[in-house]
């Protein structure tokens, strides 16, 4: 048995698929965000069985009307322009009277993601019918790679026993499996916004989802769905500004506020963004998690991290993307990034630090290499293979990872051998989240220790 039939059994387990509330929608905020970035394909059937290719997935709206401007479909072999709208329900077309506002005339596709008995006809102002698409269920869970809860109580799990009573060496077997398993979602993810956006898009919003972290990957991956590199091409010295006006982190008073070194760094940022506000203001804003955040993990920082790459793409391009890929270059290179401002401070309004910080950190690093470039590279570069990648050590231990090794190991001390490298990071993330936080019945009906019996067969 591998991973992946194993997986299989899961579903098709009754304990795991009675409940109801499977998938649950995602803010509308973030189905717009996976849509955008290509996670549902752009090969669709209308619900009247018309075939729909989405050439262009357009550029989002700054202001009212339509999700998505200037997109270009292909209507059962005619091409269309114009908007596209997105809603959770179909519904949401009347309730939210797109139906009698001029504004979504042009909509060319409107989007849903809950199949419904009644069928909805979607029309706009002058009375024509708009071709709709509902995302299955199907594509919605393989699209969101989350589970249903976010977190599983830290203790000891039903599976402590039978994987405590497997050789070291099988449960290496089983953890490189999950690992390959986790490894060929996550590129999968990245080419399908390759292929929609070009990789140095789809490596940008992974580089923005990596500086998130947990609390601010979406508003990171929606700054970097927003103002993207092809709008810095011609830019070049306005991209900190444009990166930090596009987050809202930017104000007319501001640096009257300040003093100083920040003084003069909020009035420089504030004089170019007031020149391209025009052009990327949004009057739909970035939801950042401002409140509990530690000072290194602080939004202005991650947008700082952000800009200093994009400022210089096309030398972190080469690197991450390299082939033969080097895990050990992209830290180098990630290591030697310099901005005199942040190496100093933690967040536009904060005073100087005695000591200089990283601006993109060895931890941060390592995570975008476990999670993006280290799987692209076991894809696509011959000389990477699961080996290397399984030579990788992590220098941090994430909440999750630890919630793992105890449900799964039976204590931080037992699972400590298993938490080394990223590639049994990586394993034990994918199991905890395929198996532990699907599981509601505190262990009970889990068929994991069950399936482990096999595993050697
Ligand atoms: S839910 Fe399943 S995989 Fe998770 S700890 Fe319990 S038995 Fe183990």
């Amino acid at each position: 048995m591998d991973y992946v039939s194993l997986l299989d059994s899961v579903w098709k387990s009754s304990s795991m698929m009675s409940e109801p509330i499977w998938p649950i929608l995602p803010a509308e905020l973030e189905l717009q965000a996976l849509w955008f970035a290509g996670a549902f394909g752009r090969d669709f059937s209308t619900i009247d069985g018309q075939s729909v290719r989405v050439v262009q997935f357009g550029e989002w709206n700054r202001g009212a009307g339509p999700d998505f401007q200037q997109a270009a479909i292909v209507l059962d072999g005619v091409d269309f322009t114009g908007a596209l709208e997105l809603d959770p329900h179909a519904a949401d077309w009347e309730n939210h009277q797109h139906a009698t506002n001029p504004a979504y005339r042009n909509v060319v596709l409107h989007v849903s993601f809950r199949a419904e008995d009644r069928v909805h006809f979607i029309r706009n102002d002058v009375h024509r019918q708009i071709p709709q698409v509902v995302i299955s269920h199907e594509a919605l869970a393989l699209a969101l790679l989350r589970p249903r809860r976010e977190t599983a109580i830290a203790r000891s799990g039903r599976c402590v026993a039978p994987l405590q009573a497997m050789p070291p060496v099988v449960v290496n077997a089983l953890l490189r499996e999950a690992a390959e398993h986790r490894a060929m979602l996550k590129t999968r993810r990245f080419l399908q916004t390759a292929d929609v956006h070009g990789r140095d898009a789809a490596l940008f919003q992974a580089v923005a989802q990596t500086l998130g972290y947990r609390s601010n990957a979406l508003p990171m991956q929606l700054l970097a769905q927003r103002a993207t590199l092809k709008n810095f091409r011609d830019l070049p010295d306005a991209v900190e500004a444009i990166l930090f006006g596009c987050s809202g982190f930017l104000s007319a008073d501001m640096h009257e506020k300040a003093v100083g070194w920040t003084r003069d760094y909020l009035s420089e940022l504030w004089q170019a963004w007031w020149k391209h506000r025009g052009n990327f203001e949004s009057t739909r804003p970035i939801p950042w998690k401002m409140h509990g955040q530690r000072p290194a993990n602080h939004p202005h920082r991650r947008v700082a991290a952000l800009a200093v790459l994009a400022k210089h793409w096309p030398a972190f391009r080469k690197v991450a993307l390299a082939r033969p890929f080097s895990a050990k270059r992209v830290i180098e290179h990630l290591a030697a990034l310099e901005h005199p401002f942040w190496q100093k401070h933690h967040t536009l309004a904060s005073s100087a630090t005695p000591q200089e910080i990283a601006i993109f950190g060895k931890s941060q690093a390592l995570e975008l290499i476990a999670n993006h470039l280290a799987p692209l590279a076991l894809q696509e570069d011959a000389n990477f293979d699961y080996e290397k990648f399984a030579t990788l050590r992590s220098s941090t231990i994430n909440e999750k990872v630890r919630r793992a090794g105890i449900r799964l190991f039976g204590s931080e001390i037992l699972a400590k051998p298993w938490q080394k490298t990223l590639t049994h990071q990586q394993a034990l993330l994918q199991i905890y989240r395929d198996f532990c936080l699907e599981d509601f019945s505190d262990c009970a009906q889990c068929p994991f220790p069950e399936q482990l019996a096999q595993w050697q067969t």
